[in-house]
């Protein structure tokens, strides 16, 4: 199968590389020069394990290409799909679709045979259709085909959940499979993924919904992990025990800073919108939405609390700037509004992450980056654990005690080890249990 991409992001690169893997032939295109720029030179712009090598494959093979501007999109492409952001409005409510309107007004331009278009972006109920009758007036000419195909891998594993994933959602006009499609996607049904036919809309909010659930999820453990502070309970061992329930299951039970990303916060308020624009009210997901902003604008207090009251001149480290491990994507980060808060509170903070930089941030300008951890925690009076990379929960306490003037430690990821940290005479205040337990 002959297949074009538009937008090379997290999605859209991994999709185009993994699909050039299972044998297909990939142009993805981008409108950023120096994305491009940077793919054509062999190097890939954003961190996700085995991409890169993956990349470098395909190319090699023949199999995969990268290009700033559409090429003709005649009767030899079988599909263009379309994976460009869809972040938050202006209003801070609705999805902001005018890089997706771009995409499907390049496809008008390029092309010359009725396309199929694959709608990889997520998208509110309803754009689908919106999007094909947007082509039928660019191009009265053409007979587009608009699917929807969303996409649900997660950053830090997206290679592999996108060949081996749970199921593929795939959303036609009417509801039955689409050969090109079935096609595309042989390779992994072969291997035993399930794909899900279904009409466009139900496709779309299948995204939505299960965005919306997981990200339910991690409110709702999180106000949990409140009670069991106020109660005496260990939140550890209370998702554990609820999880062991298969009806539950662990996944997304883990208390933390409250959940960030490209995805749950603006899938949330977009679904809310979508609802809003039906008349329906979904009052669970208003209570998430409103739940998450509280606790990620509450974790300064945290810290505030944990030093006796003030962060005032105190030099704070923090360990980790992603908004979770694995990805070095910074966007709504539970640890970049931490930083830029604790420095309203005149704290100096000097921050560390394996991968992730801070970029377009300006509230974090006067923020120091350290090397490692224990160049982060030289001369710190706090040591804050806000991304959990494997590698923090392995650090050496005594080593970080020598490097540290305090001894206290907020562990916003439950991640660190409270014995050793409690013998090497620090002070671990978690989440969800009593501190040093
Ligand atoms: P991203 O911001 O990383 O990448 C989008 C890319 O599209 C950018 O490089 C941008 O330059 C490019 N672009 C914009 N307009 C273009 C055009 N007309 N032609 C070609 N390229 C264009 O976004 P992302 O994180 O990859 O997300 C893409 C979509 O996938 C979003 O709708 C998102 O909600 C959804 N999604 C994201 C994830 C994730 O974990 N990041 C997971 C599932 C679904």
């Amino acid at each position: 199968m002959r297949i074009v991409i538009l937008g090379c992001g997290y999605v859209g690169l991994v999709t185009g590389t993994c699909l050039a893997h299972i044998g297909h032939e990939v142009v993805c295109v981008d409108t950023d020069v120096a994305r491009i720029s940077a793919l054509a030179a062999g190097e890939v712009p954003i961190y996700e394990k085995g991409l890169k090598a993956l990349v470098a494959a395909n190319v090699a093979q023949g199999r995969l290409s990268f290009a700033l501007v559409l090429p003709e999109l005649d009767s030899s492409i079988d599909a263009i799909f379309i994976a460009v952001g869809t972040p938050a409005g202006g209003d801070g409510k609705s999805a902001d679709l005018s890089a997706l309107a771009g995409a499907v007004e390049d496809i008008a331009q390029a092309a010359s045979a009725s396309p199929l278009i694959v709608v990889k972006s997520t998208v509110p109920m309803g754009v689908c259709d919106a999007i094909e009758t947007m082509m039928g007036r660019l191009r009265p000419d053409l007979s587009a085909e608009v699917v929807s195909n969303p996409e649900f891998l997660k950053e830090g594993r997206a290679v592999l959940d996108f060949l081996g994933p749970d199921r593929i959602v795939i959303g036609t006009d009417d509801g039955a499979p689409n050969p090109v499609l079935e096609a595309i996607y042989a390779p992994l049904a072969e291997a035993g993924v399930p794909i899900h036919w279904t009409g466009r809309r139900s496709s779309e909010l299948i995204k939505h919904a299960s965005n919306a659930f997981l990200a339910t999820k991690v409110a709702f453990i999180n106000e949990v992990a409140d009670l069991c502070e106020k109660g005496g309970a260990d939140i550890r061992s209370v998702a554990r025990g609820m999880g062991l329930d298969a009806r539950i299951g662990p996944a997304f039970l883990e208390a933390g800073p409250g959940y960030g990303g490209s995805c749950f916060p603006k899938d949330g308020v977009a679904l809310l919108e979508t609802a809003q624009t039906y008349g329906v009210r979904l009052g669970i997901l208003e209570r998430t939405v409103a739940s998450n902003l509280q606790r990620r604008g509450g974790l300064a207090s945290r810290v505030v609390e944990a030093m006796d009251g003030s962060v005032d001149g105190k030099r704070i480290g923090v360990l980790g700037l992603a908004f979770k491990a694995g990805t070095d994507d910074c966007r709504e980060s539970p640890a970049v509004d931490l930083i830029g808060d604790l420095i309203a509170l005149g704290a100096r903070v000097v921050a560390c992450d394996p991968k992730a930089m801070p970029y377009g941030h300006p509230a974090l300008n006067s923020l120091a980056l350290a090397l490692d951890p224990y160049d982060c925690a030289q001369g710190c009076d706090c040591l804050v654990l806000a991304t959990a990379w494997p590698q923090f929960s392995r650090l050496d306490p005594f080593r970080l005690a020598q490097m540290m003037t305090g001894r206290t430690i907020v562990d916003l990821r439950n991640g660190l080890d409270v014995t050793g940290f409690a013998t090497a005479g620090f002070a671990i205040h978690g989440v969800g249990r009593r501190p040093d337990s």
